[in-house]
């Protein structure tokens, strides 16, 4: 039944209708169904212009579509209000945020911020050059062999030093999730904040930031069935008030002299210039488009085909699956590497059969230094593939050695 609901699920997303194609590249940005496309044409068409400048009516439509956006995500995330919402461009920009406004307003030589080796470039070098501009010392986290940081390990290194916590829910290369009420938890415990990197979980599994008490969740539309270049900052309204802002300029302003400014209320503070409000139409019709799916939904489908494709994969000699060998442990994310094959061919072979995988060291390279590997393979699932779109990669996935010219 949910195999049929999938294949009904993949009609929406006129992509599909454009050839034949085995989309496994989910964990690097979504394909969008046709109820967002049509959102963001009806905005072009009928309500587009600059929202908040202007007194006359296409403007305020603008405004109202952009401010319901936000109160669509504030819901999604239940958010306690909708000020603690800032939109950005991506989950990147959204960590800069805070990297250059809480971090820099907050944190004081000799500080220290703790981080999984694990995380997502994006998560990693703001905190490393905010760490050299300021002289903090930085803790890496390591993950087990399940891709799980322990309660242990992150006791070990949590001490009164600590000033703030990163750590993405779900890993991009692993696709484990971490217990991030725990760790926000223990966090709040030394004073520190905790900011969460939802990139990976936000498509797949439901976040509540009340019940996971972070302080920070961030996360980019198209990795969830939105356009690219808008993607969201959740910050709690006391940490977000005292922060000074990240970009200066129109729009973010409360009053300006030729001698200094002063800053509009939240959430404007942080969103100088003319924004996204295409994007934002189409994010607040991607998240009723989940809500319509549901995550329970979501959630057996996505652990039912990775348990699929994993028993596949498992039969395939040469093939060694990066970190948990539990379906539940990935959120349909697989990473692998195949015995003498480059990634980097595998990629190649996999477009030759029209299946699209990623290849390379997926903006994780301190990640790889500690498994011990250059580069890797994943493949990862969205909420429309079929078990049609699983068996194509495993055929491929059969074939690969022998195009390499190994014998078995
Ligand atoms: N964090 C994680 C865990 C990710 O997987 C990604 C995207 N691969 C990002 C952050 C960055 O997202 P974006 O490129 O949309 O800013």
């Amino acid at each position: 039944a949910r195999e049929e609901l999938a294949k009904k699920l993949k009609e929406d997303f006129p992509i599909f209708k454009t050839g034949s194609f085995a989309y496994l590249d989910n964990a690097a940005t979504t394909q969008k169904p046709k109820q967002v496309l049509e959102a963001m044409e009806h905005y072009y068409h009928a309500e587009n212009a600059n929202p908040l400048r202007g007194l006359y009516e296409l403007s305020l439509k603008a405004t109202e579509a952009y401010e319901e956006a936000r109160e669509a995500v504030a819901k999604f995330l239940n958010a306690k209000e909708s000020a603690e919402i800032i939109f950005v461009r991506n989950a990147t920009e959204g960590l800069n945020l805070i990297a250059y406004t809480y971090g820099r307003a907050f944190l004081q030589e000799g500080d220290e911020i703790m981080l999984p080796v694990s995380e997502h470039h994006s998560n990693f070098i703001p905190w490393q050059q905010l760490a050299k501009e300021k002289g903090l010392k930085l803790h890496f986290l390591e993950p087990n062999e399940e891709g799980i940081i322990t309660e242990e390990s992150f006791r070990a290194v949590l001490n009164p030093k600590v000033k703030l916590v990163a750590m993405a829910q779900v890993s991009n290369v692993l696709g484990s999730i971490q217990d991030i009420k725990l760790f926000a938890k223990l966090t709040h415990e030394i004073g520190a904040v905790f900011v969460c990197d939802g990139a990976q979980s936000v498509p797949h599994t439901k976040v509540d930031v009340q019940d996971l008490d972070v302080d920070f969740l961030v996360f980019s539309g198209h990795k969830l069935y939105a356009p690219m270049g808008i993607g969201a900052v959740y910050g709690k309204k006391e940490l977000l008030e005292k922060m000074p802002p990240f970009l200066f300029g129109g729009e973010m302003i409360e009053y300006v002299t030729k001698e200094g400014a002063t800053w509009a209320e939240l959430p404007h503070k942080f969103e100088a210039g003319t924004v996204n409000v295409g994007g934002a139409v189409g994010l607040t019709a991607a998240i009723s488009y989940l809500d319509k799916v549901g995550f329970s939904f979501i959630e057996e489908r996505e652990a039912e085909l990775c348990a699929y494709l994993m028993e596949g994969m498992e039969k395939v000699p040469h093939v060694h699956i990066v970190g948990s060998k539990d379906p539940k442990r990935h959120h349909g994310i697989v990473t692998f590497t195949i015995d003498g094959v480059h990634p980097h061919d595998i990629a190649a072979i996999f477009n030759s059969n029209q299946v699209c995988v990623r290849a390379g060291h997926h903006c994780a390279q301190p990640l790889m230094k500690f498994l011990g590997t250059p580069s890797t393979t994943r493949v990862s699932l969205g909420l429309y593939n079929t078990k049609e779109d699983v068996d194509a990669f495993l055929a491929a996935l059969k074939t690969i050695r022998g195009v390499m010219g190994y014998g078995e």
